[in-house]
């Protein structure tokens, strides 16, 4: 990663963001490639680093980086958007709380040439509503799915539980690839504590089912309750 972002630097790059993997579509079928939990710490701690040492903003689209900026500064720097990584000021933080973390629904949502509309590019067959039969802002400002992805007070096992569910909030769209549940922990994180496989690679926990063929997958323990594919 060090030598990524030189390169972007002595490109004269102005803002470096690292995309968080996400196993939808193709990258389905590269799931191996997901990094581990301490992995996936260990990156994000370098982001951080590389932002304060290398001259150009460095940030990730992992809702974790808010958490992580926020540790490893001892609270002095806070990555309320995937955006922008800025000083803790009061009313920054206030703001992280409230935009911070996962923007899924929150922030944004996904149109699909169709007209349909998802919570976010990477859950396309969450498909809420349709652009050509109703207005958007009715959708975006009543869509139940949506209204509950604003909700972190509804997020499930560990980061329901998490101190951090506000500026964080875990991937929703890792949730749903890996558990089939909008609302369920994110596997990437070292805080969502599964018991003894916490740390394993989020693909060990997966289980195929289905005709055989069917790329669908879900994790075989936890369950939570399914809220997928929502039409209301
Ligand atoms: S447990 Fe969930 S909410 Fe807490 S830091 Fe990890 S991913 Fe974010």
């Amino acid at each position: 990663m060090p030598a990524i972002i030189e390169l972007t630097r002595q490109l004269k790059v102005k803002r470096f963001i690292a995309f968080n993997f996400i196993p939808a579509g193709r990258g389905a079928d590269a799931v191996e490639l997901d990094l581990t939990p301490e992995q996936r710490e260990e990156l994000l701690k370098q982001l951080f680093i590389q932002s304060h040492t290398s001259g150009i903003e460095v940030l990730s689209t992992a809702p974790q980086y808010a958490r992580v900026s926020l540790e490893c500064s001892g609270g002095a720097s806070v990555a309320p958007t995937h955006f922008y990584l800025g000083e803790a000021s009061w009313d920054l933080k206030v703001l992280a709380d409230f935009i911070g973390g996962c923007g899924a629904g929150r922030l944004y949502c996904a149109l699909q040439p169709n007209g349909d509309v998802s919570p976010c590019v990477f859950m396309p067959d969450v498909r809420i509503r349709n652009l050509r039969k109703e207005r958007f802002m009715d959708i975006w400002h009543n869509n139940r799915t949506l209204i509950k992805l604003r909700d972190r007070s509804s997020l499930q096992s560990n980061c329901g539980k998490c101190e951090h569910k506000f500026v964080c909030g875990g991937c929703r769209a890792r949730a749903l690839a890996y558990f089939d549940d909008l609302l369920a922990p994110d596997p990437s994180c070292i805080l969502t504590s599964l018991g003894p496989q916490a740390t394993a690679h989020p693909a060990d926990h997966l289980q195929k089912f289905g005709p055989e063929g069917n790329l669908k997958r879900i994790i075989c323990r936890q369950p939570t309750p399914v809220l997928k594919h929502a039409s209301d």
